[in-house]
C-alpha cells in the first residue's frame, strides 16, 4: 500500500544516506583500543591512532534519557535502553571498551558538557548535526536520518496555519530543532519550551498546550505506547541527521567512532538496531 511503500522508501533512503556518508570513511577506520587516561594538557594533543578517555577502558556517555525509542528508562529502572544506547554499546565493543552512561541531563546541557570536557567522552541523544552545534563540538558521521512531527489531540481541529496565532501554545523540548522550527514557522504562537517531553505531551492531552513538536520517531513511539489520545497532525520533512558529539580536543576518538559506524553500517548491525527499536505509526500523507 501507499503508506507502506513510502515507509519502505524512506527507510531505504535513510540507509542510502548513511551508506553514502559512511562510504567515504570506511577504509582505514582506526579501531585502536589503547588509550590514555591522562586528563592534563597532553590530552588535547592526541597523536594519530590514540584518543583520550575520561575513564581508562570506558566510553563514558551522556544523554537525556527521556527520548524514547532512542534513549529512555523504563519505569522503575535505572538502566538506559534504546537505539542510541545499543549504538553506543556496539561502538564501545568495537573499540575494545566498556560503555557507561552518566545520569540523565537536560538536552540543552549536553553539547556544553562535551565542550567543557572532563565528564563524558561522547553525547549521544538523537542530536541533530547543525552548523551552530558544530562550532562547539565535533560530530561523528551521521548515523540516523529523521524528521519532525507536529502533534495535536486526536479530536483537535487545528492545522499548522491555525496554530500560528497569539492565543495558541505550542510546546517543545528546550534547545531542540523542534524549538527552532516553532520559532521560524509559528512566529505568532506562544512557544513553550520544556525540559521533559512526557510532560509536554501530557500537557497536550490535558489541553494546556495546543500542539507539541518533536522528532518523528519519538512522536510515533510515545503516541503508540502512552499518548493514544494524541495524533500526528503533520510530518515536517526536515531530513535532519543525528551525529554523536565528541570534544574538538579528541579528533582521534571521532575517527575511531566513524570507523566503527562504517563497519556497523556495512555488516548490517545498524539495520538490526533500527529493526529492534523503530515503531511504525500512521502519519498523514501530503
Ligand atoms: N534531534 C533534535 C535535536 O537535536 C532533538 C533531540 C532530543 O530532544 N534529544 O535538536
Amino acid at each position: 500500500m501507499k503508506k507502506r511503500s513510502s515507509i519502505v522508501a524512506l527507510f531505504a533512503c535513510v540507509l542510502g544516506v548513511v551508506a553514502l556518508v559512511l562510504a567515504g570513511c570506511g577504509g582505514g577506520g582506526s579501531t585502536e583500543s589503547s588509550s590514555t587516561s591522562s586528563t592534563n594538557e597532553s590530552a588535547a594533543t592526541s597523536t594519530k591512532g590514540s584518543y583520550t578517555l575520561v575513564k581508562d577502558g570506558t566510553l563514558t556517555c551522556v544523554s537525556e534519557l527521556g527520548f524514547a525509542p532512542f534513549e529512555y528508562l523504563e519505569a522503575g529502572s535505572t538502566e538506559p535502553i534504546g537505539y542510541d544506547i545499543d549504538v553506543a554499546n556496539e561502538i564501545a565493543k568495537r573499540l575494545g571498551l566498556s560503555c557507561s552512561f552518566l545520569p540523565s541531563q537536560d538536552f540543552d546541557s549536553l553539547v556544553p558538557t562535551i565542550k567543557e570536557g572532563g565528564k563524558a567522552d561522547i553525547a549521544i541523544a538523537g542530536i541533530t548535526i547543525s552548523d551552530d552545534r558544530a562550532k562547539e563540538i565535533d560530530f561523528s558521521d551521521p548515523y540516523f536520518e529523521s524528521n519532525l512531527a507536529l502533534i495535536v489531540k486526536s479530536d483537535s481541529k487545528e492545522t499548522a496555519e491555525t496554530l500560528n496565532a497569539k492565543d495558541k501554545k505550542v510546546a517543545c523540548q528546550t534547545g531542540t530543532t523542534g524549538d527552532a522550527w516553532i520559532e521560524e514557522n509559528l512566529p505568532d504562537a506562544e512557544k513553550v519550551p520544556l525540559t521533559d517531553i512526557s510532560a509536554g505531551l501530557a500537557g497536550v492531552s490535558t489541553g494546556s498546550y495546543d500542539a507539541y513538536v518533536v522528532d518523528l520517531p519519538v512522536a510515533k513511539k510515545n503516541l503508540s505506547d502512552s499518548f493514544t489520545d494524541l495524533t500526528i497532525l503533520e510530518e515536517i520533512a526536515t531530513g535532519e541527521q543525528y551525529g554523536i558529539a565528541v570534544s574538538k580536543n579528541n579528533p582521534e576518538l571521532t575517527k575511531a567512532i566513524n570507523g566503527a559506524l562504517a563497519e556497523m553500517q556495512s555488516d548490517g548491525t545498524l539495520q538490526k538496531i533500527w529493526d529492534k527499536w523503530m515503531v511504525e505509526a500512521d502519519v498523514p500523507e501530503e
